[in-house]
């Protein structure tokens, strides 16, 4: 029988934790009782570090409840590190990761449960809709998916980290030693038979997002020069595109000055091309110093998170 974990990321989700146990504990129950799953089937709660309650709240459960495993973060690493932390501690045949806010719909992991026993090692949670989320939500994650699709990086639209992975699957992704997570774009480089099950996201219980703008917008870049060179080819191609566009500038120049009178020493000819070639060097520097950051990173090679302690 399947011996199913559940991994869960808590970052000061002391305001949900308790509802959210309750539900998923009663959902494991069910599985156990039908059947579906071995008894030895786990929640991990993984602290991010969380500055309230989360993390004595995680240990009550764990005295309370024998599926519990509460793993705590030694400082925040961020969702994915979060995530990562737990796949790589759960011991499950299949590991499903979830928020811990229940946006994602429970009804589905029934479902996953059975593609994974049809031989899926990859089963994705998908969203139906986005009507809970707000439109800005909705319309950035819409511009994210594109912009990923235009720069070649194979992500699977409105899926976020609602997913069972197979024990095969998370044995492979210990091979994949990056720094800069973004499961989004690795779980797919796995290849793998995988599948798709749909479900409705809910609106967060209680408490807040924990991903403003500003956390947002450095995901999604994270997310496409992690995986995309098309940046870094961009560069070439614009400075190919300028370098053409003026050797015929100049030429054209040569001749008027050579052949006619009309050459009236122009101020826009002079000072519009140094601001332009200075922005266009400006922004290349910048796409290089993107991935120069990111190199620096994986150089260092630091711990993706370091676990304090375990339940
Ligand atoms: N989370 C985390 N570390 C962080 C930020 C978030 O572990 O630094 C967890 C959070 O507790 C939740 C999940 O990641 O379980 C998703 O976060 P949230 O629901 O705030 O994101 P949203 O659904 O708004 O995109
Ligand atoms: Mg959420």
């Amino acid at each position: 029988m399947t011996r199913l974990s559940l991994v869960i990321p808590c970052y000061n989700e002391s305001a949900v934790l308790t509802d959210t146990h309750a539900r998923l504990s009663k959902l494991m129950q069910d599985l156990i009782a039908s059947q579906q799953i071995s008894s030895d089937s786990q929640i991990h709660y993984v602290d991010d570090g969380s500055k309230d309650a989360t993390w004595a709240l995680i240990q009550e459960l764990a005295s309370r409840d024998k599926l519990v495993v509460g793993i705590k973060l030694s400082r925040n690493y961020g969702h994915q590190n979060a995530l990562l932390a737990g796949l790589m501690h759960a011991a499950g045949d299949a590991v499903i990761t979830l928020d811990a806010d229940l946006q994602d719909d429970l009804e589905a992991i029934p479902q996953m449960l059975k593609n994974f026993a049809a031989g899926d090692e990859v089963v994705y949670g998908i969203r139906r809709n986005r009507s809970q989320d707000s439109l800005f939500k909705r319309s950035s994650a819409l511009a994210f998916y594109l912009f990923m699709k235009l720069m070649g990086t194979e992500v699977v639209s409105n899926h976020g980290d609602f997913r069972l992975l197979s024990r095969r699957a998370i044995e492979e992704l210990k091979h994949y030693r990056e720094v800069n997570l973004f499961l989004r774009g690795m779980i797919p480089l796995l290849g793998f038979r995988a599948s798709s099950v749909l479900y409705d996201r809910q609106s967060r219980a209680a408490g807040e997002s924990k991903y403003p703008l500003r956390r947002m917008l450095g995901f999604a870049l994270d997310g496409m020069t992690s995986f995309s060179m098309v940046p870094l080819r961009l560069i070439g191609v614009m400075g190919l595109l300028i370098f053409l566009i003026t050797s015929f500038m100049s030429a054209w120049v040569l001749a008027v000055t050579l052949f006619t009178d009309n050459n009236v020493p122009g101020w826009t000819s002079t000072v519009l091309p140094t601001y332009f070639l200075g922005g266009v060097q400006i922004l290349c520097l910048g796409v290089i110093g993107e991935y120069l950051g990111k190199i620096y990173g994986e150089l260092k090679a630091r711990p993706r998170y370091i676990i304090e302690g375990t339940t």
